[in-house]
This record gives C-alpha cells, sequence and structure tokens, in this order.
C-alpha cells in the first residue's frame, strides 16, 4: 500500500497521517518532519535545508527525492502513508520512476480540502512537542495542561514557519508548486478529496474509509 496524503499547510495532514498510520498498520512518512529532526542534529541534510524551510520555500527536489529513496529502499513494511511529499510535479514523477524500479506504485491521493483563511487561523494557533513531534491547536485540539504535550510532559514550542509572514508564503508557494498535483492524480485516477474542515475524527473516518477500499 502506497498512499499520498495532499493539501495546504495547517489542512490536519500530519494529525491525520499520525492516526492513520497507527490504524492501518502503515509508515508514517513526513518530509517535514524528518527535515526539522535534520535541522536539529545539525546534520548535512539540515544544514542545506533550514534556509528554505525557515522562508517557508521548498527544499530542493534533488535533496527530497534522495531521502525518499534511502527510505524506500529499507523496504520490508507493509506500506507507506506520505505525508507533506511530493510537493511538486518533478518530485512526483521522481517518485513514480522510483516505484516503478521497484515494481510498485502509488494507489490512493487524499487531498484535504481547507480553505485559505481557515489555514492561517489554525497556523497562528499551532503548537507542537519538540520531543514527539505532535500538534496541538488553539482552541480546538488543547493539550489536557496548557503549553505541556500530553505524553512526554515537555513544554510545547511553536514552529518558526508558522510565523504570519512565513505562513503567506507557504500558501503562495503550496498553489504554484504544489496545487498541480492535483491535476496530476486526478488524471491517473488516484485522487480523493475530502472536506478538510470538519471535526478529526470525521475526517478520519472518512480517510480511514478511503483507504480500506483500496487496501
Ligand atoms: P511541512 O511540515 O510538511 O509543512 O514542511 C515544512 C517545510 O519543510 C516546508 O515548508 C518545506 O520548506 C520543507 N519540506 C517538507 N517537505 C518537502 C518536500 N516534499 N519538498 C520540499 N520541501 C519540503
Amino acid at each position: 500500500m502506497l498512499a499520498i496524503m495532499l493539501g495546504p499547510p495547517g489542512s490536519g495532514k500530519g494529525t491525520q497521517a499520525a492516526k492513520l498510520s497507527q490504524e492501518k498498520s502503515l509508515v508514517h512518512l513526513s518530509t517535514g518532519d524528518i527535515l526539522r529532526n535534520a535541522v536539529k542534529d545539525g546534520t548535512q541534510l539540515g544544514l542545506k535545508a533550514k534556509t528554505y524551510m525557515d522562508s517557508g520555500e521548498l527544499v530542493p527536489d534533488d535533496l527530497i527525492l534522495g531521502l525518499i529513496k534511502d527510505r524506500l529502499k529499507a523496504g520490508g513494511t507493509k506500506g507507506f502513508l506520505f505525508d507533506g511529499f511530493p510537493r511538486t510535479i518533478p518530485q512526483a514523477e521522481g517518485l513514480d520512476r522510483m516505484l516503478t524500479e521497484i515494481g510498485s506504485r502509488v494507489r490512493l491521493v487524499l487531498d484535504l480540502d481547507v480553505s485559505d483563511s481557515e489555514v492561517v487561523k489554525r497556523l497562528s494557533g499551532r503548537y507542537f512537542c519538540p520531543s514527539c513531534q505532535a500538534t496541538y491547536n488553539y482552541p480546538n485540539k488543547l493539550p489536557r495542561r496548557e503549553g505541556i504535550c500530553d505524553k512526554c510532559n515537555v513544554p510545547l514550542s511553536k514552529r518558526k514557519d508558522d510565523s504570519e509572514e512565513v505562513v503567506k508564503n507557504r500558501l503562495k508557494v503550496y498553489k504554484e508548486q504544489t496545487q498541480p498535483l492535483q491535476d496530476y492524480y486526478k488524471r491517473k485516477g488516484l485522487l480523493k478529496t475530502v472536506d478538510g474542515e470538519r471535526t478529526i475524527d470525521a475526517i478520519f473516518a472518512d480517510m480511514a474509509l478511503q483507504l480500506d477500499r483500496t487496501i
């Protein structure tokens, strides 16, 4: 099984991918999380990616395709749920080539539909746990103790790229470079659009059903 989560920043891809991958025993592969960890650890990849990420630009395709290739090679799993990848047409084409080489293909693309105004509202209220990466959202998805991660008990942080200026640029980049993927996957008959402005549970139920129909 290989499924992709598509949607603008703040549409809930990460939250849904974490729940779905656990429920369906898929490997949750978030390029954003991989890159943020690389920045935190000061690796070569992190050093190269940091400036792009801080300004809301996309990290170059060759770096992203390289890190995906390494993970696909590790293989041996029931399947993958990609979150935040692919983000450009060249990345989608690169993924198709890599999958063809190992006799696989993309089976489903879940596209979360959320309006621009909702995205801006959500990102300005978003916090994350620097230890387990769980995200919280004021006022909709509150931690049990204010400002503290439910699982790790550590203080929550705000992502540097969730500032108003950078959010505007991330939306612009999304429209220019990532939204064309809707047509790319629609033409292949793989795109399922899901209304992302409902409760987390309602969206989850919808997506889980789509995955069940595909598996
Ligand atoms: P995300 O957590 O998915 O919102 O990603 C945070 C940032 O990481 C993005 O704004 C990009 O700078 C970078 N990034 C994540 N995934 C990709 C990707 N597939 N291609 C290029 N840049 C990416």
